[in-house]
């Protein structure tokens, strides 16, 4: 396998056929409307036909250059060579056994990977699940259960699922809580070091965010009722924020010095995304325990768990699982995914994205005083939106903006707690030309905004 988009035979370009969305996606979308709970929403209701390398074809013929990977999850593509075969022969053999009743070779080859590509030189196991949401609860129970502790600190901005326990864990009200409590309990939020916003200025920001959350933890909930901490070292849904340097080493540092079991939840930031294959190492951080999902298997469900042998041994017997987790056709779908990024070093590639990106939107900051700050690393890059001459957020024209971006066939993700910012997460293996045409529509949009 040697061409860059992980053996797609899509044809890699932009083509818009029809306004937007077309008349085929908006008969579906009349099917939809009906039948599919209002609840789940859409970024952008064209419906998807085909997808691969760095685009997204739809039913009407139009072709989307991706900015969105599904929300980070189609790394390799969404139709990768690698994962295809994998998948395919696996479907063949068998789908499903329940590894709780008898266990297959994928689900422990997949554990043997996450050890071998997680950060420490320590022993470290793994247990495999379905989704985001539920690795993290399951990072919790094994927490509590090593721990013999209760309270689970997480940070402002912070996003970790739709699930009671992380709906709890998840920072912002609207979408993802409002009307859905009660939460579950002991769950403290502290603040997170967030340059950008920090009242005294980046340069004293993770010095002062981290003695502040450090101080809350001391004082509102107690160093020794803490189970866990659990982060995003880049956070996602709350705008891509990298926490200022030196904030992530202190609370990792705390936590070691005080028995509690430090969580990077990396699942968005995670399988090389931000240009390592996990973006804790841009900081030295080894985690105790490391949840994943999104990026790990090219676009089949599949979460895990993967930390410390002792920590994770802690929970008994029958105690985590679930019908489904590690189902042999995520598993194998997850060998041929890690197998891609390794023969198309999506690391490099990533980091490659990253300087391309940043290069091109920092000069469209000169010019455009809309844009607030240009932040991220690899291919987890955004910009964050602000009314002309003030830092206040400008969720207006973030949603203008993403609309004329998907008018022209560009397909671009918002987020940020304010709702003011423009999120890219190409697949790695997204072509020069195509990544380059992407950021010349983006800069027309902000011309035009
Ligand atoms: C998406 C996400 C989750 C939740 O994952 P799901 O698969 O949607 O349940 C948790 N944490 C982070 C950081 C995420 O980005």
């Amino acid at each position: 396998m040697t061409d860059l988009t992980g053996g797609s035979t899509l044809p890699q370009e932009r083509r818009v056929v029809t306004p937007i969305p077309g008349p085929k996606s908006r008969e579906l979308q009349a099917r939809r409307s009906s039948a599919v709970a209002a609840g789940v929403g859409s970024t952008l209701p064209v419906f998807a036909a085909r997808a691969g390398g760095g685009v997204m074809e739809d039913v009407d013929g139009n072709s989307f250059i991706d900015f969105g990977s599904g929300i980070a999850v189609t790394s390799v593509g969404a139709s990768a060579e690698a994962v295809v075969r994998r998948a395919s022969a696996q479907l063949a053999d068998f789908t499903h056994t329940c590894f709780m009743v008898t266990p297959y070779e994928g689900y422990v080859a997949v554990c043997e990977q996450l050890a071998e590509l997680t950060p420490g030189d320590h022993a470290k196991k793994s247990a495999l699940f379905n989704s985001g949401a539920e690795a993290v609860e399951n990072a919790v129970k094994i927490a509590r259960a090593y721990t013999k502790r209760q309270a689970v600190v997480v940070f402002d901005h912070g996003y970790h699922g739709r699930t009671n326990l992380t709906m709890a864990l998840t920072s912002k009200n609207m979408p993802y809580k409002n009307g859905f409590g009660p939460f579950a309990p002991e769950v403290y939020r502290v603040p997170v070091a967030y340059g950008y916003r920090w009242p005294t200025g980046p340069e004293n920001c993770g010095a002062e965010a981290s003695a502040q959350a450090i101080d809350q933890i001391r004082k509102q909930v107690g160093a020794d009722n803490v189970a866990a901490i659990i982060i995003e070292p880049v956070l996602g849904e709350g705008g891509f924020i990298e926490p200022a340097k030196g904030f992530l080493p202190a609370l990792a540092r705390f936590a070691a010095d005080n028995g509690i079991v430090f969580v990077a939840d990396e699942i968005q930031s995670g399988f090389c995304r931000t240009g390592e294959w996990f973006a804790c190492e841009d900081e030295g951080i080894v985690p105790d325990l490391i949840t994943t999902a999104k990026g790990i298997a090219g676009g089949l469900p599949l979460a895990a768990v993967t930390g410390r042998a002792e920590i994770m041994d802690a929970a008994h017997a029958g105690g985590l699982g679930g019908t489904y987790g590690g189902n042999p056709v995520a598993c194998a779908a997850a060998l041929g995914a890690i197998e891609t990024m390794r023969e198309l070093d999506l690391v490099g590639r990533a980091r490659h994205i990253g300087s391309v990106m940043k290069g091109r939107l920092s000069a469209m900051q000169e010019k455009f005083d809309i844009i607030g700050d240009v932040r991220g690393r690899g291919a987890m890059i955004a910009i964050e939106l602000v009314k002309s001459g003030t830092k206040d957020p400008n969720p207006e024209a973030t949603a203008a903006l993403a609309k004329a971006c998907h008018q022209q066939g560009l397909l671009v993700l918002t987020c940020g707690t304010y709702g003011n910012v423009l999120r890219f997460l190409p697949p790695l293996v997204i072509g020069d030309e195509l990544l380059t045409e992407g950021l010349d529509i983006i800069e027309g949009a902000l011309a035009e905004v």
